[in-house]
């Protein structure tokens, strides 16, 4: 982290401000990264199915869902699709080329994107991660090409965030040698499955293993849910019906009347069953072997954060490039009307998003390439791994989900406002943003439960007890420890006193440091991040010490729970944005990167101003002053914003709006 290095304090209010000529494609180059020509294909592959835009809006519900499954099956044959698969397999064998695919697909139609998360993220990555080499053999090659469509069928009507408690059960007949899948009951049917309602032909399912009597929890099994086309018998299928988006992805439910699979349908990379019925694993908590198992599917999670953000940069595209054309009123003395861009409101709506974009991709950036070294090694990921850092890895992945999807939720409403009614019309592009987008806040964890894991991270240090305690496990584990140890533990305590160090003033170093060092934004979010994490701490212990029950006491401090893994990740997201930008040669595209950077921070530190106040670390003066800056960064960023929105590098193809992005012309 750039920030751990000893940088001299900079404030770059004192530097004379000119403003940087940007330069679109070098800035383009960077935001694409390693996988540049990657993202160049999947760009190419869109540009050339850019028809779908429309047919999304033309063709009724059982048409458009065959259209995007060929557009699907088109895609895998340019080898778009199965970038993380092994070679052996017909793969690319590069885990960050296929989320660097699968983010980038999120500029085009996210029917499209969400049936690929589910072929080749969810059901592809459940047999690759949970299978073994039998599985890989049978499966792989077919559904890599999208001849064999499968589904991904864990969530039930009665649990989606509580997978352990699912109800399916599949239970070991040791003379047949096969398993019996059951639901037992309407809560336990498995519901809003990708790729169930019409074209899975095989499901990866998730149910509570019984052998001999013995419950030994929640697995994988690959089963086969038609067969031709026609469902099997033991199977019932029915459709999810009308959605608010996503209307080309077959969601549906199912329920399992005594299907017989055969033993190697458990997917066995955790845990086997041997003919006579024995049960093995090499993980012999039943916790750890859950989270273990459910671990690996951590791909799933950074790909949907990722596509949020990309889905967010299309709006923004939209909006920023409509307001730079748009008149309307007359500000000025000219007989001319002003253009929306020129306004400080405007600016005041839109830059903030653009500069918490760059942040969020950089945050990603940083997720994607922890993600590819964790699950480069050889084969499926195993208990070897270094757990600390896949579990590290796990939260980061879950905070940065959170915060990219919920980004996208607000960005695109706000970029549809800030087109006026232009930006209602569905050739605007934003009635499917909108819609489509919205449910990335719940699937692959729902944010709120998502925010709890990284906070649980948090507070127990990722310690090696991590994945054997539930959330009421973990109350009893951080009250049974001194408060100042959970801090003390922490890596932030350590970064925080080495930036304190660095910065003047020493303990009023909040009131002396210029607002634009990124040595101060950076303390200001560590400040928070630790006081919040204590404050959890102690309210957990004070309960628990009270006779509290552990239940009791999480509920009551829940809202601080969540408040405090919100603060840790953008403090993580200021990190990565202030570390890319030292990467950066000192030329124009820096200047303009700081510009940004400025921006997310201040802006982040402005919508809590309230907190900081009440905990002494804003006068009211420096919080005016930061509100002051943050509308002087603003009027900096005006004239390079149509640059900053066009770096992204959306194709034109796929913005459509063609009155309104021509708009004065
Ligand atoms: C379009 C779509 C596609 C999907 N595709 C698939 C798929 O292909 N395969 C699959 O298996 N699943 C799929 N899902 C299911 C999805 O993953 C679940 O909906 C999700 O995990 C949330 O579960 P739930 O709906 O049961 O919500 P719940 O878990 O019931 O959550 C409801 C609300 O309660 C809150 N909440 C839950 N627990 C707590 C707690 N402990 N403390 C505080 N608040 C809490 C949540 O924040 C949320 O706001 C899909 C869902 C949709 C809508």
């Amino acid at each position: 982290m750039a920030t751990d290095q000893a940088t001299p304090p900079v404030d770059r209010r004192q530097q004379a401000f000119r403003t940087p000529a940007v330069d679109v494609d070098e800035l383009t180059a960077l935001l694409d990264g390693r996988y540049r020509e990657v993202r160049e294909l999947v760009r190419a592959n869109l540009v050339e199915h850019a028809q779908i835009l429309v047919d999304a809006e033309e063709m009724g519900q059982a048409e458009f869902r065959e259209r995007v499954k060929d557009v699907v099956v088109h895609m895998a044959s340019t080898g778009q699709t199965g970038m993380g698969f092994p070679t052996e397999y017909g793969g690319g064998g590069d885990i960050g080329a296929s989320l660097a695919a699968f983010e980038t697909l999120a500029f085009g139609d996210l029917s499209v994107l969400v049936k690929v998360g589910v072929q080749f993220g969810l059901f592809g990555g459940a047999i690759l991660q949970l299978g073994t080499k039998i599985h890989h053999d049978r499966y792989l090659a077919d559904l890599i090409s999208g001849r064999t469509m499968g589904c991904f069928a864990m969530t039930e009507t009665g649990h989606g965030s509580n997978v352990q408690a699912l109800g399916t059960v599949a239970r070991y007949d040791a003379e047949a040698e096969e398993f019996v899948i059951t639901t037992p009951d309407d809560a336990s049917r498995k519901d809003y499955i990708g790729n169930a309602a019409a074209h899975a032909e095989l499901a990866a399912v998730f149910a509570q293993l019984e052998v001999d009597g013995e419950s030994h929890g929640v697995h994988a099994f690959v089963v086969h849910i038609r067969r031709d086309g026609a469902v099997v018998d033991g199977v019932r299928i029915e459709d999810c019906g009308d959605k608010m988006g996503l209307d080309g992805v077959d969601n549906g439910r199912i329920w399992f009347d005594g299907l017989r699979v055969p033993r190697t349908a458990l997917l066995n990379q955790f845990a086997e069953v041997t003919p006579e019925g024995r049960y093995l694993s090499p993980i012999d908590n039943p916790n750890r072997r859950f989270f273990t198992m459910l671990g690996t599917l951590v791909q799933g999670r950074v790909c949907v954060g990722g596509a949020g953000i990309n889905a967010a940069k299309v709006a923004l595209t939209i909006a920023t490039r409509y307001a730079d054309r748009r008149r309307q009123f007359e500000a000025s003395s000219t007989d001319e009307e002003e253009r929306l861009l020129d306004y400080g409101m405007h600016q005041r709506r839109l830059f903030p998003m653009i500069a918490e974009n760059y942040a969020l991709h950089f945050a990603q950036e940083v997720v994607a390439g922890q993600l590819h070294d964790v699950f480069s090694g050889p084969g499926p990921v195993d208990t070897g791994t270094d757990e600390q850092a896949r579990r590290m890895l796990e939260a980061r992945a879950a905070g940065t989900k959170a915060l990219g999807t919920w980004h996208a939720t607000r960005t695109i409403q706000e970029c549809r406002e800030a087109c006026g009614g232009a930006g209602y019309l569905s050739e605007n592009r934003f009635t499917a943003l909108k819609a489509d987008t919205d449910v990335f806040t719940t699937f692959e964890g729902d944010n709120h439960v998502l925010l709890q894991l990284v906070a649980k991270g948090l507070l127990t240090d990722y310690s090696s007890e991590f994945e054997d305690m539930d959330q009421f496990g973990m109350v009893r584990f951080v009250a049974g420890v001194a408060v100042e140890t959970v801090v003390e533990r922490t890596a932030v305590h350590k970064l925080f006193q080495s930036i304190r160090d660095l910065l003047p003033g020493g303990d009023e170093w909040d009131q002396e440091a210029g607002l634009l060092d990124p040595n101060y934004q950076l303390a200001m979010l560590r400040f928070r991040e630790e006081h919040m994490l204590g404050g959890v701490a102690r309210r957990l212990k004070r309960g628990i010490d009270s006779g509290m029950s552990p239940g009791a006491v999480f509920s009551r401090v829940q809202d601080h729970v969540i408040a405090t893994a919100r603060a840790h990740t953008e403090r993580l997201v200021l990190e990565a944005f202030v570390a890319k930008v030292a990467t950066v040669p000192d030329k124009d595209t820096k200047v303009a990167l700081n510009l940004l950077c400025d921006l997310y921070a201040l802006t982040t530190i402005e919508a809590d101003r309230a907190w900081f106040m009440e905990h002494g670390r804003l006068s009211s003066a420096r919080s005016k002053a930061i509100s002051r800056e943050v509308s002087d960064l603003c009027r900096k960023i005006r004239p390079i914003a149509v640059d900053l929105v066009d770096a992204f590098g959306v194709p034109d193809a796929l913005l459509r709006s063609p009155e309104l992005l021509a708009w004065g012309e």
